[in-house]
């Protein structure tokens, strides 16, 4: 229900042209095929019940690759994601937020 309201996909357009298509937010990670939008901090049913605002808050919400976000949901080793991006910084999940 929640995937198909006109809030959320209000929403979901604007974190699309905001991550501008990247992966993650990595420029030199285009999106190829579907944009999937994830929740950093992940929401239950009872969020949705609720309205929780971290459903429709940009800060909790990133584009990703449908394999990135099978990585991030089902625990593909990290280092398979950007092998090229070992690195961890400050903010790195938060790419917006430099
Ligand atoms: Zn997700």
């Amino acid at each position: 229900m929640l995937y198909n309201s006109s809030e959320w996909k209000k929403v979901r357009r604007m974190v699309i042209i905001r991550d501008n298509g990247f992966d993650l937010g990595h420029m030199e990670h285009p999106i190829k095929g579907q944009i999937y939008i994830h929740h950093l901090e992940p929401i239950t049913v009872d969020d949705i019940l609720r309205r929780n605002g971290k459903i429709f808050d940009l800060e909790n919400l990133i584009s990703v690759s449908f394999n990135t976000h099978n990585v991030i949901h089902y625990g593909v080793e990290s280092k398979n994601l950007f092998p090229d991006q070992m690195e961890r910084r400050e903010n790195d999940t938060c790419p917006w937020k430099q």
